[in-house]
């Protein structure tokens, strides 16, 4: 934030210490501008006080009362219950918190007090557990009265708290800030300016304000993005690479004519238009996108090759290990046969390998290099690195998709993604980047048969896995493993990997893969499924992402609901991709109508296009974070896929204002410009100011 105020450190208020400040910055909140952009989750709507004689059992209520007595009851060793009796005007109600005797010491008689609780009554008395209080002091209540915002937390830290140092936070802004958007737009769109969006955001007025402020604040996140994306889309026109291509040549028609199938015509599309951009004289940036299992890797291949015959050189990069290590495999089995070498470079590339590997990639020696992120290390440089390709783009910030660029002089780069994002929205969202789709599957794919079926169910799966592997083929059980719970579920993957071993499967390898394990044995693993000797491969998610082995033909996911959709989608494309019969065992007992939905809908479709919007549909569009499971990029406010019509907009406001005025040299532009660094400047170059 570009304002003065709003960038002072978040301790600058003075009910804010070094213990506080430091639980803030554990929600990302350092500034003052960090807190109050800090917005609600959501409102509570404690308008209406009512008599706690007239309040429904069960339900929520807020009653203002005056504190008559207090008293703490031991009913047993551990529990003390606080009761206090609050006589609201009209009769006596008791309001009671456990385990927090302190309140007494807060709420004491003749104290005038907000109480928000559940409501039970029985034997003629009404009592509130309480959930929120408020003492009401005769200034305007934060917490009772009215719409009362709901904040994400952190520790050491309540509501109460968290409203009230906002409210500190908005009063010392007193009127001082300046509006960074352009005052046409604001009142083009009726936006409230600033300062007026913040306290209604925070503390609205009515229902209506607070959605205003919402609106305004999610236009300023997409506007701000769209510029960025439009600056880089100026440069990248206007540049111009000082590399050049060769036509096709020999490399490229051995490697096709070696391919044990034909391209698709979807393939063959998306390569002319590659292809295409590799001959211009500014740098391909090119999205390409295909659903899992589409043939992206034959693409980046072949641009690899384009790269290599004319004397360049090209990096892929991975998001994970595995990722990397798969295609270094496959290249270098299909790159021998015409005679061109690939490096490997990860984490666990040991010390005399990389140095080798380095030494060859700075004379040039070596042309081809595939790695994880260890490729954006300071002490990697190429002699002329001509492309940079970037798998599952997703997974990586806009940040490190930079940064291998920056190894070269405007390198080409092609970006890959599997996420299925209808073609306006992938639009918007990359604007900086020209799109290609993979629009058809390679013939003979059937659709993974996909069952959801109860835990009880689980042998007759395993019989199915039985008999495929029979038949010669391979599968996967995968084991959730989130973060709140990972030891247990890490030891879930472990024991049942041990006892199908021991027991169901006792004839038969089975292996066992977490992202627990070191790196080397990682890949003794997933060489010995590759191989084919691990027959049943009881993993977590790390094969999550593109992992290629076309022999597996079943998967079962355990615990299936506690999947996203996009993570099922993505998981169900490790098989199916071959011309055998695939099938998908989703074993779960869920327990809300949301989790039986995403199975249902796993069942019913296999297309990443319907899946993505049934998930759209199933979160519903009051979840905040709602983009993360489909591998967009993360925004404060907005959220891609709800906020559509506001990012349109967005985007044509922003290209309209960068075509204006490109270089930002207006005034008034220039606190835009200054504003879109603060917020993107990481790792994107905004150059022209
Ligand atoms: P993704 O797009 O998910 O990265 P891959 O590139 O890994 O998919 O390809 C999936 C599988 O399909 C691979 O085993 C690949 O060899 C195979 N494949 C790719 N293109 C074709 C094609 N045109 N015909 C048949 N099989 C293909
Ligand atoms: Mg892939």
């Amino acid at each position: 934030m570009n304002n003065n105020l709003l960038m002072k450190s978040v301790q600058s208020i003075n009910t804010v210490g070094p213990r506080r400040a430091a639980s803030l910055q554990r929600i990302g909140i350092f500034t003052v501008g960090d807190l109050l952009y800090h917005f609600p989750r959501r409102y509570e709507d404690r308008t209406r006080l009512s008599p706690a004689g007239a309040c429904a059992q069960g339900g929520i209520a807020t009653v203002r009362g005056t504190v008559l007595a207090s008293q703490d009851l031991k009913p047993k060793p551990g529990l003390v219950i606080t009761k206090l009796a609050v006589h609201d005007g009209s009769g006596v109600f008791y309001a009671v918190w456990f385990n927090q005797p302190f309140i007494k010491k807060i709420l004491t008689p003749g104290k005038n007090v907000y109480i928000t609780g559940k409501v039970d009554r029985s034997y003629g008395a009404t009592q509130l557990a309480v959930e929120d209080y408020e003492v009401d002091d005769g200034s305007d209540s934060l917490s009772a009265g009215r719409l009362v915002p709901i904040y994400a937390l952190t520790e050491r830290l309540n509501q109460r708290q968290m409203r009230v140092l906002i409210k500190t936070a908005l009063t010392v802004l007193n009127n001082q800030i300046n509006d960074f958007l352009p005052g046409e737009i604001i009142e083009k769109y009726h936006l409230p300016r600033v300062e007026r969006a913040l306290c209604q955001a925070h503390f609205p007025d009515r229902e209506k304000e607070a959605a205003a402020a919402r609106k305004r604040f999610i236009f300023e996140e997409l506007f701000l993005f769209q510029l960025v994306l439009a600056v880089r889309k100026r440069d990248i026109t206007r540049s111009e690479k000082n590399h050049r291509y060769v036509p096709e040549g020999n490399l490229l028609r051995l490697y096709q004519k070696n391919l044990p199938f034909q391209l698709t015509g979807g393939q063959r599309k998306v390569w002319e238009e590659i292809s295409a951009d590799l001959d211009r004289p500014r740098p391909l940036h090119r999205l390409l996108q295909g659903d899992v299992g589409a043939g992206k890797t034959v693409i980046s291949t072949m641009t690899m090759l384009r790269a290599v015959e004319s004397g360049l050189q090209a990096a892929l990069m991975a998001p994970t290990e595995i990722l990397a290590e798969q295609h270094y495999l496959g290249l270098r089995r299909d790159l021998a046969a015409i005679g061109v070498e690939i490096g490997l470079l990860t984490g666990a590339t040991r010390k005399k390998e990389r140095e080798l590997l380095l030494a060859r990639l700075a004379t040039g020696e070596l042309k081809l290099v595939v790695g994880t992120h260890a490729l954006l290390q300071g002490d990697v440089s190429f002699q002329k690195l001509g492309l940079v390709v970037v798998d599952e783009q997703h997974r990586f910030g806009v940040r490190q998709r930079a940064a291998l660029g920056h190894k070269g002089n405007l390198p080409d780069t092609l970006v890959m993604t599997a996420t299925p994002i209808p073609r306006t929205l992938a639009l918007t969202l990359y604007g900086d980047l020209d799109i290609s789709i993979i629009d058809e599957l390679p013939p003979g794919r059937n659709p993974v048969k996909t069952y959801a079926v109860l835990p009880r169910a689980l042998p007759k799966a395993l019989s199915l896995i039985r008999e495929q592997v029979n038949l010669g083929r391979q599968a996967y059980i995968v084991c959730p493993l989130v973060e709140e719970s990972e030891k247990i579920d890490l030891q879930a993957a472990v024991d049942l990997s041990v006892d199908l071993a021991a027991n169901d499967f006792k004839d038969f390898q089975v292996g066992l893969l977490h992202g627990r394990m070191k790196s080397v044995e990682k890949e003794e693993i997933m060489l010995r499924f590759r191989r084919g000797d691990i027959k049943v491969l009881v993993s977590t998610t790390v094969i999550e992402v593109g992992v290629d082995i076309p022999n597996a033909t079943v998967m079962i996911i355990m615990d299936a609901d506690r999947f996203g959709l996009a993570q099922l989608h993505q998981l169900r494309g490790r098989v199916g991709r071959s011309e055998r019969q695939s099938y998908c065992i989703l074993v779960a007992n869920p327990k809300t109508d949301e989790g039986r939905a995403r199975l249902r809908a796993m069942t019913r479709t296999s297309d990443g296009f319907v899946l993505a919007e049934e998930d759209l549909r199933l979160r519903g569009p009051g979840e905040f974070h709602g983009t993360r499971q489909s591998g967009l990029p993360e925004f404060k406010i907005a959220d891609l896929l709800r906020d559509g019509k506001i990012l349109q907009i967005a985007r044509e406001e922003a290209q309209a204002l960068a075509q204006r005025d490109p270089y930002f040299k207006s005034s008034e532009n220039r606190a835009l410009l200054a504003e879109m660094k603060a917020r993107f400047g990481e790792g994107i170059d905004i150059s022209g100011a």
